[in-house]
């Protein structure tokens, strides 16, 4: 099936779809952006993905290129024009196509792409059986972690040093030695006493929209939960670390640096919060 695109107001073949050398986000990261997954035809979390935008957009003093409701209509028409039962949108909107200049341009009309892909598998039969391996590096991002922009450079420098380390995933290292956050994702773990643990949101995280359902599955089923920063090593000697995002929902930790998270084997908690994660899209649970 032919792969389709959007942008600004049209859907185009994916390989045709291109913006302006001089739109602000190619040349500022001057844009924010959502990952949205689709999972046996819904969208999950749209609702949440969608707020977020929002804010992302008015903490950069950014506008919708158009009303939420039509950004969502053009959305699953995307989706629908690309045949996807499971996959993944993304949704970039800029500030905009302006003569390269770092003031805020005067008149300039926000850039709206979305693109879409097909995703046979959202997790790798060994990652969920195993666990994955990820590697700490020190968090050198920005000061608003909390904005999801397009400027991820420290992030792929992360990722990027995972991968030639053979990790999945980079864990992020805030000054003071406590995890923020994954280069994608959130981190959690599970403690000795069976406590979920994940930091806070404040401005040196994403708040995951993944993050904030999972909570509320978590404390629907009466696991204990405590927001506040950890460490690599608290992590190390828990008994279950994992992941989240739209594209993973809860995905086992376990190792870290090498070294064995727990027993070394995925745990119940992360196991239950990933199928309840899975039940709550699929609309079987609250
Ligand atoms: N933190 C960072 C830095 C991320 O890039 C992501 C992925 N967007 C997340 C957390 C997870 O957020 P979400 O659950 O909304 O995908």
């Amino acid at each position: 099936m032919a792969r389709w695109a959007y942008v600004n107001g049209r859907y185009l073949p994916h390989r045709q779809a291109a913006v302006h050398v001089e739109d602000r986000g190619f040349q500022f990261a001057d844009g924010v952006y959502e990952v949205v997954t689709i999972l046996d035809g819904r969208f999950a979390d749209l609702e949440g993905h969608m707020e977020r935008l929002g804010r992302s957009l008015r903490e950069l003093r950014m506008d919708w290129p158009a009303a939420p409701r039509v950004v969502e209509m053009i959305a699953r028409e995307l989706v629908r024009r690309n045949g996807l039962h499971n996959g993944s949108l993304y949704v970039q909107i800029t500030r905009g196509v302006a003569s390269r200049d770092f003031k805020f341009p005067a008149g300039a009309k926000p850039t709206l792409v979305m693109t879409a892909k097909r995703v046979t598998a959202f997790a790798k039969p060994e990652h969920l059986e195993n666990g994955v391996s990820v590697v700490t590096v020190p968090d050198i991002r920005w000061g608003r972690r909390d904005i999801k922009t397009v400027g991820l450079l420290a992030p792929v420098l992360a990722k990027q040093q995972a991968a030639e380390s053979g990790a999945y995933e980079a864990w992020l290292i805030d000054s003071d030695g406590t995890v923020t956050e994954g280069s994608s994702s959130n981190a959690w773990i599970v403690t000795g006493e069976g406590v979920l643990v994940t930091r806070p949101p404040s401005t040196k995280i994403l708040n995951g929209i993944t993050r904030l359902s999972l909570l509320r599955l978590a404390a629907e089923r009466g696991i204990p939960v405590e927001e506040r920063p950890f460490t690599v090593e608290e992590a190390v000697n828990a008994q279950e670390a994992f992941v989240s995002s739209a594209g993973t929902f809860a995905l086992p930790v376990t190792r870290i640096d090498g070294r064995p998270v727990g027993n070394g084997k995925p745990g119940p908690i992360t196991r239950t919060l990933r199928q309840a994660y899975l039940d709550y899209v699929a609309g079987m649970t609250a």
